[in-house]
Parts: structure tokens; C-alpha cells; sequence
């Protein structure tokens, strides 16, 4: 990384944060944006990508790769870090969720909040990459490849067209599919 030290250090606030392995990769997230774009997060949007991004990616190789592989886990997949949430949230525990009907009309202009709108688009996103015959991962590496190309104070219409250009520069077939997305979140380019 280049403008934070390399390390992940989780909070203790209620739960220890570092019980739940979805904050730890979370956290992971924003390493990741920090390493490829210094000083990432300098705007709301910004920063509520970031969140999102996190919340995410900890899903995708948490609870949803859990019920691939057929293990037991009892959270549902819109919803992350059910364990560290169960100190601060009426059960189901979800710090936030993916399934929120969000729009940039909803903001509050608060990262963790606001970035549940981003979030979704990219949960719906997900599917449509397995209708359209490719694979979970296939999004996930566009999604991810596109964030060496965001600026640090990105605006959330900004971000998502660099996705969908990804998605075009890698031939996956899904620019329609992104722009969709992002445009029934209220996020257009
Ligand atoms: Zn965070």
C-alpha cells in the first residue's frame, strides 16, 4: 500500500470484529482500493464504493462460497457480517444489505449507508453474469479490474461506467446488464 501501513487492524467494538472473518476481508477491501488507486476515498461516493466494495467482496468469498460449496451457514447472502452485527442490530443481524431498494434519491451522504445503493447493483449484476453464461468470478474480476481505472474522488456514475467499459475491454458480453443495473439504482453515464 502506499499511503496506509500494510496491516488490517480490527475494531473491538461489540463484537470483536476480528470473529467475523466477512469484516476481516471487508477491511481487505479497502486495502485493495488504497493499493491501486493512493488516496482513494477522498468523496462520499467515493467512500461509499469503497464500503460497498468490501461489504461485498466479503460475501462473495464468504457466505455465497460457503453455499456453493454446500457447507452450513445460516446467514443469508444479502447480508453481511452477521456475526459482528449482532451487537448492534434486532435479529436477522445485517450490518447492511445487499437487497435494499436504494436509490441515489435515498442518500444520506454517509459511506456506510449510501454505499448499500452501489451495493446492489453490483449483488443484481452477480446473476446476470451466470444468465448470460459466464461465471460469478468472471464479475468479480471485471469489477475488481476496473478499480485500477477509478480516480480517488470518483462519483458513483463515473465508477460504473469504468466497469462497463471493463466489461467491454474483457468481452463479456455485459454492458447492457451493467448499464441497467447501475441506471435502476439512479446511477447513469
Ligand atoms: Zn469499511
Amino acid at each position: 500500500m502506499t499511503d496506509k501501513g500494510d496491516f488490517i487492524r480490527p475494531g473491538k467494538g461489540g463484537v470483536d470484529d476480528a470473529e467475523d472473518a466477512e469484516v476481516i476481508v471487508h477491511e481487505y477491501g479497502h486495502a485493495i482500493h488504497h493499493d491501486r488507486v493512493p488516496g482513494y476515498g477522498t468523496t462520499i461516493d467515493a467512500g461509499a464504493i469503497g464500503e460497498s466494495f468490501g461489504d461485498y467482496f466479503a460475501v462473495s468469498t464468504g457466505t455465497a462460497a460457503a453455499h456453493r460449496y454446500g457447507w452450513e451457514v445460516g446467514a443469508e447472502e444479502a447480508c453481511p457480517m452477521d456475526w459482528d452485527a449482532v451487537s448492534y442490530t434486532a435479529a436477522p443481524h445485517c450490518i447492511r444489505r445487499f437487497d435494499r431498494n436504494l436509490t441515489l434519491a435515498d442518500r444520506r451522504n454517509r459511506v456506510h449507508f449510501d454505499g448499500q445503493i452501489w451495493s446492489r447493483a453490483l449483488w443484481e449484476i452477480r446473476p446476470g453474469y451466470v444468465d448470460a453464461g459466464l461465471t460469478t468470478e468472471d464479475w468479480d474480476t471485471t469489477m475488481i479490474d476496473a478499480q485500477f481505472d477509478f480516480a480517488a474522488d470518483t462519483s458513483f456514475g463515473a465508477a460504473a461506467e469504468k466497469i462497463w467499459a471493463k466489461a467491454g475491454e474483457r468481452g463479456d458480453g455485459t454492458r447492457d446488464l451493467i448499464r441497467a443495473r447501475f441506471a435502476a439504482r439512479g446511477i447513469t453515464f
